[in-house]
């Protein structure tokens, strides 16, 4: 197999150095495992964390070890549970094959789905967006809720599911080519968090305030939405992608008291979670509520399919600069 492994821990944005491809044998699939033949790799914000030995919810990958990802693979043999030719979502990391443990694979229907989107809008990142904003955020019909990474795979699902639900769906992206596919999407308003006039866009955007925020990015976006936040608002916290790369806390004085006395005068709901929390009790009912919603063409999706495993680190410092302009997936095979 060709495989990306981590070769030392980036500081600041990840560079090539950080990584080594190397090829290697894959050792013969034993009891229980099967040898898997990489199609689409999914490059996910969260792998900045994995490559870091900062405490957090997962543990870090090894210096040496191959990169993590999720991945729609082929079954090269036949094993206990599956047949050759069978597509299966597994965790095969970033390479070309692996040898993985049956039991965590996923056997796909090609005819249900285009393969790539168990990686992404029917996947991890859609089910992200459908459990945090539905569990957490709870839009009522008629209030407005607020994404940033609006036209990612998390940002544009909550946006969508936000209008199935009645609600007033406000998108903010990077650049006008970003903040156009939002309108073409249906969202209410869109805005370029990139604009010198932001703020004025936000507040024309949002005339009633904000009732859910949906917290993909951190930064000066949340500097910006935290005053407009209305009474009783929510505020799912999935994500802080624009400190990803930061070595140092923001610029300025700090706002912590401030914040708590905005969570104590509007009453906020402030909660953070990691999707997995949801998967046992949610993840049926997600499967049959967004495939009918894909459908019936209330949920639209985009990918950003980068072809070759040897583009992969390149995509991936893209990721967290907004290079990618949907859901980033790498095409190995
Ligand atoms: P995206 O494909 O949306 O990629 C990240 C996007 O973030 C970029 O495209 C860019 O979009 C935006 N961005 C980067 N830097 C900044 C910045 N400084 N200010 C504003 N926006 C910025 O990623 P995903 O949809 O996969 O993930 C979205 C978020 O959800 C991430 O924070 C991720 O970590 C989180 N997440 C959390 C999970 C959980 O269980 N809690 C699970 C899955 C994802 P633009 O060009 O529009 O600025």
């Amino acid at each position: 197999t060709t495989r990306i492994v981590l070769a030392s821990r980036p500081v600041g944005e990840p560079t090539d150095d950080d990584f080594r491809i190397e090829t290697v044998d894959l050792p013969q699939p034993g009891d229980g495992q099967a040898l898997l033949q990489t199609l689409f790799l999914s490059l996910d914000p969260y792998m900045r964390g994995r490559m870091s030995d900062a405490p957090s919810y997962a543990a870090p990958v090894e210096i040496g070890q191959t990169m993590v990802g999720a991945t729609v693979s082929r079954v090269v043999e036949a094993s206990d549970r599956f047949q050759p030719g069978d597509v299966v979502l597994g965790y095969g990391g970033w390479q070309s094959a692996s040898v993985e443990s049956t039991k965590h694979l996923v056997k796909l229907d090609p005819d249900a789905a285009p393969l790539s989107t168990a990686l992404g809008v029917l996947g991890m990142p859609g089910f992200t967006a459908y459990s945090g904003l539905l569990t957490i955020g709870q839009p009522k019909e008629g209030e407005t809720v607020v994404v940033a990474a609006a036209t990612g795979p998390v940002g544009s699902a909550v946006g969508q599911i936000a209008r199935v639900k009645g609600a007033r769906a406000v998108g903010i992206a990077g650049g006008p080519k970003k903040v156009a596919y939002l309108n073409e999407l249906g969202f209410d308003a869109a805005i370029d968090h990139r604009a010198p006039d932001f703020r004025d866009q936000l507040k024309a955007a949002t005339p009633d305030g904000v009732d859910v925020y949906f917290e993909n990015v951190g930064g000066a976006v949340w500097d910006a939405v935290a005053p407009r936040l209305n009474l009783y608002a929510r505020v799912p916290v999935c994500g802080l992608v624009s400190s990803y790369n930061a070595t140092s806390l923001p610029e300025g004085p700090d706002r912590s008291g401030q914040l708590m006395g905005r969570i104590l005068t509007k009453s906020l709901t402030i909660r953070g979670f990691i999707q997995s929390e949801f998967w046992p009790s949610q993840h049926e009912q997600f499967q049959r509520d967004m495939s009918s919603w894909i459908a019936d063409g209330q949920v639209a999706y985009r990918e950003d399919i980068v072809e070759g495993l040897e583009n992969t680190v390149d995509a991936f410092r893209g990721l967290l600069r907004g290079a990618n302009f949907g859901k980033l997936i790498v095409k190995v095979s």
